[in-house]
């Protein structure tokens, strides 16, 4: 077994080796640019980025005229809200989004806001989901536009989008779905569920990193978008700029082998997790789950380990490779914002860890993780005057604990 273990797949992934085999010509014989109309070097571009947009759509179950090629989910989500808010501002001003969102989006929106536009940010339960009454109740006569993704990147809880779909197509709200963590790794039906906008990114699906799309619906209703970026009127004059054929070919064929094989991994993943969390809950107390235990992305535990500093914690396990649940933004840690928004205490945020299983993980190294932090826990623990203090029964509720 190789240290560090990755364990970080919700971060990225590698690229699938029959994903490589399928991307590799395009770098060197299949060169021509998409849009070179004139000879078969163009054409046999356009050709392979065609079948890579039909694989792309077969996997949310979308027609290929409906997807358009990006760099990734960040652009796809600035060009989903920002084209909707410049196409449908006359109509209204008001967009609707959650605070567990992730920055691609929450930052987007805090833009739009300097435009002119108003946002209300709905605060999650404290598993991370949002009832379709809650966001009803947050529409008004001037709401544009729902944001609110599929499965959160952090802590892997899952929404009910079919009910928030069928809510925004009565209330003729356009629907953006961040579908980053889901598509590839959950079954995804953008009909289905009454999605109107979609983002999905190669490298979050054994696929390359810098390309992605953005699905934009063209019946019931037809999405207008404001481009976001001007040039050469590519992609239906969508996303102008010459297509990156040898990722967009990764992409397609990431999802090709994703579709094919999502119930094998999502088994694996799933098996994989409650192996670790029976080993970890089996040596430890004082650890919580953050997210919805019964309805998160399978390959997803976010873990507090109660009583153990944050830092020490990650310091204690250099031989995983994982992502905690502060983010260093200058000089100081902070509490992740996704966990902070659940209502998750400070401190319990801190002593958070996400641990992402996947295609590639084995056994042996979910073990090897679970023994690491148990062991890193148990240590830590031993220098912890509270959780002496906790032991012996001692009222600890003015420490920031809280959240569970
Ligand atoms: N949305 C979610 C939920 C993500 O997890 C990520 C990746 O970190 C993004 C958006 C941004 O994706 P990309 O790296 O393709 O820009």
């Amino acid at each position: 077994m190789n240290t560090p273990v990755y364990l970080d797949f919700q971060a990225t992934t590698p690229v699938d080796p029959r994903v490589l085999e399928a991307i590799l010509p395009y770098f060197t014989e299949v060169f021509g640019n998409a849009a070179s109309r004139n000879h078969p070097f163009g054409w046999d571009a356009e050709k392979a980025v065609d079948n890579a947009r039909a694989q792309c759509a077969a996997l949310i179950g979308a027609h290929e005229k409906e997807i358009v090629f990006t760099s990734g989910s960040t652009e796809a989500i600035n060009l989903a809200l920002k084209g909707v808010a410049e196409m449908y501002g006359s109509k209204g001003k008001h967009i609707i989004t959650s605070m567990s969102e992730h920055k691609a989006v929450l930052d987007v929106a805090k833009h739009l806001e300097k435009e002119g536009f108003e946002v209300t940010y709905l605060t999650p339960d404290k598993l991370g989901r949002h009832s379709v009454e809650q966001i009803e109740a947050a529409m008004r006569d001037d709401t544009i536009l729902v944001a609110i993704m599929w499965a959160n990147n952090e802590i892997g809880t899952i929404q009910s989008i079919a009910e928030i779909g069928k809510l925004c197509k009565e209330r003729k709200v356009l629907f953006m779905c961040d579908g980053t963590q889901a598509a590839g790794k959950i079954p995804v039906n953008v009909d289905e569920a009454g999605v109107d906008l979609m983002c999905a990114s190669g490298h979050k699906m054994y696929g390359p990193k810098g390309v992605g799309f953005l699905y934009v619906r063209r019946k019931n209703p037809r999405v207008r978008l404001v481009a976001q970026m001007d040039g050469g009127g590519h992609e239906r004059g969508m996303r102008s700029g010459t297509l990156n054929v040898p990722g967009i070919v990764g992409l397609g064929a990431a999802a090709d082998v994703a579709l094919k094989d999502l119930e094998k991994d999502a088994k694996h993943s799933l098996q994989l997790r409650e192996r670790f969390e029976a080993r970890v809950f089996k040596a430890l107390d004082q650890v919580f789950i953050n997210g919805d235990k019964d309805n998160r992305l399978p390959g997803c535990s976010n873990l507090s380990f109660a009583y153990v500093e944050g830092e020490s914690l990650i310091m204690g396990i250099p031989e995983l490779a994982v992502s905690s649940g502060s983010a260093c933004t200058s000089a100081s840690l902070e509490p992740s914002h996704v966990l902070q928004s659940m209502g998750v205490g400070d401190e319990l945020a801190h002593s958070s860890i996400r641990f992402g299983f996947g295609r590639l993980t084995t056994e042996e190294e979910t073990d090897y993780a679970a023994d690491q932090i148990i062991r890193a826990v148990i240590k830590l623990r031993e220098l912890s005057p509270l959780y002496e203090m906790a032991l012996e029964g001692i009222d600890l509720s003015q420490v920031n604990w809280t959240g569970h």
